[in-house]
Order: structure tokens, then C-alpha cells, then sequence
């Protein structure tokens, strides 16, 4: 289907992968633990007839403690830390009035679309890393001594809605003399088949925790799944909204390209949110011509955003796209904790390691740069179909 149509090569990783995670789960001498990206858990449990199960999450906890994996931690609680770090860069441009607007860097089919096609914009680009990457380089830096193994031993495995999550793992600036700060990337349908095969059922195993630090997130950290979720976690984050307002509404639409307005002491945020790589090249070109006057945009290549993404469950109905988002949501309002800076072991690591957003020390592990690339004939990124950006 959409897999053997965007990704040439797919059929052949994906397996490669699996048996890769396997294999280091199988290995004595290494320690797997595994992030879980938000919009994983929304989708998961359409192909066991478990869509509508309150427990979900939790049971794929403990499934993916049975399957092998040492701990259980959130990408959303890396989607926290990508607020703090995000909202942090986008204010101080602000202040000075410069390498506005600023893109959001989360989505990697994005990010090559820049690179190929945005050099005159690429410094518009949050330097933040994608919460997959953050989250990777922070536990290849805290998790050796903290679990008592050295960071070669230490195998971090990524489950993501997102095949264009699998190279991004790979470029060469995310990892430490040669050890990937993510090794291996797993697919929401990969983690299906390896439930599947396991004999694991999924719909009667006892709901179990994540573990800490990095299982802790605030609901801001699970949006990130839906199109206009990051902003809304900025909004959070800068403006403590919650929902309700006017500006928030318009983020949740669910339409290709909306904007908005908030009106800041300091004066106007102007908002975009755009899903679907050709609504983000006509955001572009809008904003180069001077048709569009933003300060803050957000992009995700995939309809709905991740929730959308190429490597979920396909699809079953017209309206899967709309419960997954509905979802998330549900998910984030039964939060406790549903603002990025309300996170304790986010704090902790601030006070810990990282001093305060965008020092030395937070650039070093969660920044990173780009780099102008030349687009290959035949080859680059998808603009059409399901809008999932291809990754060559
Ligand atoms: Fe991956 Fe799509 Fe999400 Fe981008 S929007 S990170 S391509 S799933």
C-alpha cells in the first residue's frame, strides 16, 4: 500500500530493524530501553479492536516490558523539554527582532524539505532537536551512570508514527563517536507485528507505569502528536492558555493552514500552523513574497500531524484521522500536569545538568545545525498523496 508507493527500501529496514532490537534485547551484555512518542499510544490499539480502551497505554507498558526493554520512557516527556528549550529561542529572537518567523524543527521530513529547498530561510529553523533526539541524547548522557552500564552498552530504540523518524536517527551529528544517540527506530505497525508475533494479548495485560525520570510528562507533552499541538504547548508554556480561547480554537482546527493572533503585552504573536508538505511550500513562498506576516510557525509533513503518520496502523475509516486527534486530547485534559514547565523531572535535569534553556550546556545535547542540500533527481520528498514526507 502507502509504504511500497513512498518507501522503496521500507520493507527491507523495517524488518532489518526489528531483528536488530531483537537481537540487542537477546545480548546479555547490553541494557534496551525505549521511548515511546505520543502519538503511538492513539493508534496502537486499532489493529487488537482496542482503540476505545482507557488502559491502552498502560498495557503497552507492560507489554513492552515482557517483550525485553529494561524501562519504559516518554517521548512527551522530551516534547517538555523541546517546549522549554523552543519557547526560550522563539522569545529571545523576539526580543532582538531577528531569524523571525521561526519554524518548528520537530518534523524531519520538514527539516530535509528546508534543507533542500529553504537555504534562504534555514537560520529561520528552530535549532532545537526533535524530542526524539533530545530525548536520545539525554538518556545516552544521564542513563549510563544512572543505571550503572557504559553508553556503548546502553541501546536506546525509539517507537514512532514516522518512517522518516528511522534517518533521522542516523544523521551523523546525532550521535557520540560513532554511537548513535538513538539506535534503533521502530514503526507503530513494527511494534504491532512484534506484539502480534510475541503471543502477547494485549487487551487483558495489567496496566502498568513508566519509569522514571523520563516517563513524567505534562499534557503539553502529548499534543505534540496532533497538527497545532506544539503550538498550543508554546501557547502554554508563554501564556499559560489552556483552552477556551479564542486563539487556542483556531490552532485546534483542523484545516491544512490556520492562523491566529495573540496579543502579548510586548504586541502581536502572530501564529501559523500548516500540515501537508504543499501547504507548508505555499506558507513559504506566502511569507516570501510578503503575503503573510508571522512570527511563529508550525509544520508537520504528515495530515493531522503525527497522528497522520506513514508508519501508523493504516487507516480504517475516514474518521480514524479525527479520533486520534480527539484522543490525544482527551489524554492531555486528564493530565494533572498539563504545562511543559510544570515538569518536576524536566526541572530536575535543568537543575541537574543543563542549568537553564538554551545554556552551553542544553545547545550541546538538544541544539543542532543544518546544512544546505542539494536535492537528488528521482529523488526527495513526496508532496502529494497522504502528504508523508519521504526521506531518500
Ligand atoms: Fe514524521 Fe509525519 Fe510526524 Fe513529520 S509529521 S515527524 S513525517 S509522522
Amino acid at each position: 500500500g502507502q509504504c511500497a508507493a513512498v518507501c522503496p527500501t521500507g520493507a527491507i529496514t523495517v524488518r532489518q530493524d526489528v531483528e536488530a532490537v531483537r537481537a540487542a534485547i537477546a545480548d546479555p551484555a547490553k541494557t534496551v530501553v525505549v521511548q515511546v512518542a505520543p502519538a503511538v499510544r492513539v493508534a496502537l490499539g486499532e489493529p487488537f479492536g482496542l482503540e476505545a480502551d482507557p488502559h491502552l497505554m498502560g498495557r503497552t507498558v507492560a507489554a513492552l516490558r515482557r517483550l525485553g526493554f529494561a524501562k519504559v520512557f516518554d517521548t512527551a516527556f522530551a516534547a517538555d523539554l523541546t517546549i522549554m528549550e523552543e519557547g526560550r529561542e522563539f522569545l529571545e529572537r523576539r526580543a532582538k527582532g531577528e531569524k523571525l518567523p521561526l519554524f518548528t524543527s520537530c518534523c524531519p521530513a520538514w527539516v530535509q524539505f528546508m534543507e533542500q529547498e529553504g537555504a534562504a530561510e534555514l537560520a529561520n529553523l528552530s535549532t532545537c532537536r526533535s524530542p526524539q533526539q533530545m530525548f536520545g541524547s539525554l538518556a545516552k548522557d544521564l542513563l549510563p551512570d544512572e543505571l550503572g552500564v557504559a553508553r556503548e552498552d546502553l541501546v536506546v530504540v525509539a517507537i514512532m508514527p514516522c518512517t522518516a523518524k528511522k534517518s533521522e536517527a542516523r544523521r551523523p551529528e546525532f550521535a557520540q563517536d560513532g554511537n548513535p544517540d538513538v539506535d534503533y527506530v521502530l514503526t507503530t505497525q513494527e511494534l504491532v507485528r512484534m506484539i502480534q508475533e510475541s503471543g502477547l494479548a494485549l487487551g487483558e495485560m495489567e496496566p502498568e507505569g513508566m519509569d522514571m525520570p523520563f516517563g513524567l510528562k505534562t499534557g503539553a507533552g502529548i499534543i505534540f502528536g496532533n497538527s497545532g499541538g506544539v503550538t498550543e504547548a508554546v501557547l502554554r508554556n508563554v501564556a499559560g492558555l489552556l483552552g477556551g480561547e479564542a486563539v487556542i480554537e483556531e490552532v485546534r482546527s483542523a484545516r491544512g493552514r490556520r492562523t491566529a493572533t495573540l496579543e502579548l503585552p510586548d504586541g502581536p504573536l502572530r501564529i501559523a500552523v500548516v500540515h501537508g508538505l504543499a501547504n507548508a511550500r505555499a506558507l513559504l513562498e506566502d511569507v516570501r513574497a510578503g503575503r503573510e506576516q508571522v512570527d511563529f510557525v508550525e509544520v508537520m509533513a504528515c495530515p493531522g500531524g503525527c497522528a497522520g503518520g506513514a508508519g501508523q496502523p493504516t487507516k480504517t475509516s475516514g474518521k480514524t484521522g479525527e479520533r486520534r486527534a480527539q484522543e490525544l486530547r482527551r489524554l492531555d485534559a486528564a493530565m494533572d500536569l498539563r504545562i511543559p514547565h510544570q515538569n518536576g523531572q524536566v526541572s530536575k535535569v535543568y537543575a541537574d545538568r543543563l542549568g537553564e534553556p538554551n545554556s552551553p550546556e542544553a545547545h550541546h545535547l538538544l541544539h543542532t545545525h543544518y546544512a544546505v542540500r542539494k536535492r537528488i533527481q528521482g529523488e526527495g520528498i513526496a508532496l502529494t498523496g497522504e502528504g508523508h514526507g519521504r526521506i531518500p
